[in-house]
């Protein structure tokens, strides 16, 4: 029997029959705005040969007012039907099933013009939205109707109409953003009107036999926000205006609380699914930080959802329900919801990709074709670049050979996994594992490759990787001072008090593993909900909790520098780094900019600022000060006498900018080329 019973099993829509009950959530992904339509229907294609139970496209607005940014994506006019059309044939001769979401952003549209319930702009968006009058509400609810219509001749199964995260319908919910006195607002009755009646149009317009997905808030995390009794109320009328299935949201992009990063415990909002699933009769779809089949399955077996929501996980593996059915769940390459290539990209205006993955999004062009003649290929290092050369080589038919010199693979990501909030890590560890023992890589662990017996290979991939910078600045003896790389692998200590130089994304990690003591939250989701303030919505509106965030006092007191005077942490990730800064600031850590370095002394650090002579008194001083190339592997095997081809890769190429994200999709492009 499967290990995912439930997982597996179809769900009966009546007019329609789902092959299994994962859905794969929506997902901005640029792909459409490239016009590239062939390009969107091998993305979706490939997911549905994949085996998703129902896919769900990314945001399509109505209108072009209701647009995200101007440009984006829609279903506008009779003539972007034919686009739309190439990808639903190509999901359907896939064997799946895809159904059109339908987004107006309301004042979330980032353009002059934007319209909403009252002109109240919103904290992420420079721009005061036109309060919509009877005329203009009549509009777009017409334009729901009219999109759900063209949705149907382009052929899609369904549509999903987005009511959470703070776009249009949930801006109409709330008193928050919604300060109407018509019948429009004011009472919840009149603050639900508009959501409930574009589902009734949509539902008009459309005919029975056609999927209807409404999305519902479940927390909206912001001040003034929803009441459980609301949500409630409105799921009820929902349901009855006409809706198959509810799939669910939780938080506005405007929140200050972290929703589906990494450092969110997996599944943290499912209980709050199970409570809706007692409210109706459709079923319920669970979503936020679901992202391997044992979670899913665990959330469907409770009772608590009808289906799973997956997004990101379908861009780090477009096989997931194919292989979580034939046997090889542990092949599935893992979201580790790092967000830095998917989330960071939309909102930086560029393709969506995958860390885990650099083929999502561009699957025609980084196609692993079989080769020829397999040849011998050594791969020198096992961190994140190395893998991933090794791994796409392997899998292309070569016969590879990974050397490292630790005892374990995994390089800087054996560092990261040891940051509280980045347990996600392990998977990816294991899953390179698993991948390269399936894809028959030769493991040389606990030794150092050298340049003669390299030799001896047809090619070498020199992915030997990056050793921590030491700056120049002046040590007295008696000071304790160590690199990230000490500290995080366990090696040396860290005493009470304690100084990190360099405030890059290393310097807020470590930071962040110092300030920490006892369970990671990650992994507690009742002490995470505290640290975030996070509360019952049916006692607290909106889900925050009235005695706000209840951090766990620091571990250690922690001061954090930077050279550059801009604020530290403004180069961390798009979607990310208000998350780190806001740790940080919870846990006491001292920030410093524009600090120039005079001397390191038992007593601490001697910092200028503001050409003023200051002594930062710590016990340790841990260097993040970036790091250099660790070329001397490719230098040695250059100055052979008869070198064999030699690539280097990853941070022993450039250590200018480095991360996972780089490496990985350095090595996995290398890997695609030999
Ligand atoms: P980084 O982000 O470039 O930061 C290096 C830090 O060291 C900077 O704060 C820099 O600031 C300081 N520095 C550089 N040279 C120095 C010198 N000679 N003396 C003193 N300070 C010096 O690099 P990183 O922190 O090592 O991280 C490496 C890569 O991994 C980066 O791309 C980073 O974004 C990525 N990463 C990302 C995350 C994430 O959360 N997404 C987490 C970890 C790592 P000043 O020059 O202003 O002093
Ligand atoms: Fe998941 Fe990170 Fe890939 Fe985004 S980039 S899909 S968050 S692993």
């Amino acid at each position: 029997m499967s290990a995912f019973p439930h997982l597996l099993a179809p769900l009966e829509l009546g007019f329609v029959t789902l092959r299994n009950r994962v859905l794969m959530g929506s997902m901005h992904t640029g792909l459409e705005e490239t016009g590239d339509w062939g390009r969107v229907a091998r993305f979706y294609a490939e997911r549905a040969e994949g085996e998703a139970g129902l896919i769900v496209t990314g945001g399509m607005a109505p209108n072009a007012r209701g647009a995200v940014v101007p440009g984006a994506a829609g279903l506008f006019s009779p003539a972007d039907i034919a686009g739309h059309r190439r990808v639903t044939a190509a999901v359907h001769a896939a064997g799946g099933r895809i159904a059109m979401q339908i987004l107006h952003a309301g004042r979330y549209a980032l353009a002059p013009g934007c319209v909403a319930p009252s002109a109240v702009r919103a904290p992420i968006s420079p721009h005061v939205p036109v309060a919509l009058d009877e005329a203009g509400i009549e509009a777009e609810l017409d334009d729901f109707a009219t999109a759900a219509a063209r949705a149907r001749e382009a052929g899609y199964d369904g549509v999903e109409v987005m009511g959470s995260e703070g776009y249009l319908l949930s801006q109409f919910l709330v008193s928050r953003t919604n300060r109407r006195t018509d019948s429009w607002g004011g009472s919840f009755e009149n603050r639900m009107r508009f959501a409930v009646e574009a589902v009734r149009r949509v539902r008009e317009s459309v005919g029975s036999d056609f999927i209807l997905i409404f999305r519902i808030s479940l927390a909206d995390l912001v001040p003034e926000g929803a009441s459980w009794e609301e949500t409630a109320r409105l799921a009820r009328a929902v349901e009855a205006a006409g809706a198959t299935l509810l799939n669910t949201g939780i938080g506005w992009h405007e929140s200050r609380v972290p929703t589906i990063a990494t450092s969110v415990p997996r599944g943290a909002f499912a209980w709050l699914t199970a409570r809706l699933a007692g409210e109706i009769r459709v079923p319920v779809i669970a979503s936020n930080r679901i992202n391997t089949p044992e979670a899913a399955e665990a959330i469907l077996a409770s009772g608590g959802a009808a289906m799973v929501s997956l997004a990101r996980p379908w861009l780090a593996d477009a096989r997931f329900v194919a292989k979580a059915r034939a046997g090889r769940a542990r092949q599935i390459a893992p979201c580790i919801a790092c967000n830095q290539a998917c989330l960071d990209h939309t909102f930086s205006g560029r393709l969506t990709s995958c860390l885990v993955n650099p083929g999502a999004c561009h699957e025609a062009e980084l196609e692993l074709r079989p080769v020829r003649r397999a040849r011998r290929i050594a791969v020198a290092g096992a961190g994140p670049a190395g893998l991933a050369a090794a791994l796409t080589l392997a899998e292309r038919g070569h016969e590879v050979t990974l050397f490292e010199a630790a005892d374990r693979i995994g390089g800087q990501l054996q560092l990261a996994r040891r940051i509280p909030g980045k347990e996600e890590f392990d998977g990816l560890i294991d899953w390179y594992l698993e991948m390269l023992r399936w894809r028959r890589v030769r493991q040389r662990l606990g030794r150092v490759a050298t340049a003669a017996e390299l030799a001896g290979y047809e090619a070498v991939v020199v992915a030997t990787g990056v050793t921590p910078r030491r700056p120049a600045i002046p040590v007295e003896p008696g000071a304790a001072v160590v690199s990230y790389a000490e500290v995080l692998s366990g090696q040396a200590p860290a005493g009470p008090r304690v100084a990190v130089v360099g405030a890059g994304g290393i310097g807020f990690d470590v930071a962040e593993f110092l300030v920490h003591d006892g369970p990671s939250p990650a992994l507690d989701p009742a002490l995470w909900a505290a640290e975030w303030g996070v509360g019952d919505p049916a006692l607290h509106r909106g889900g925050l909790a009235s005695e706000g965030a209840r951090p766990v006092p620091p571990a250690r007191a922690v001061t954090l520098m930077q050279r550059r005077s801009e604020k530290p942490g403004r180069g961390l990730g798009k979607t990310t780094g208000w998350i780190h800064r806001a740790r940080l600031r919870a846990k006491g850590v001292r920030m410093l900019a524009g600090v120039s370095y005079e001397r390191i002394t038992p007593e601490g650090v001697w910092i200028l600022r503001d050409g003023a002579p200051l002594l930062v008194p710590v016990d340790t001083v841990v260097l993040c000060a970036g790091q250099e190339p660790r070329a001397g592997l490719a230098r040695e095997l250059a100055a052979l006498p008869a070198p064999p081809e030699v690539h280097v890769v990853g941070g022993a190429a450039s250590a200018e900018g480095l991360d996972a994200k780089r490496a990985i999709d350095e090595g996995t492009r290398l890997g695609a080329r030999i």
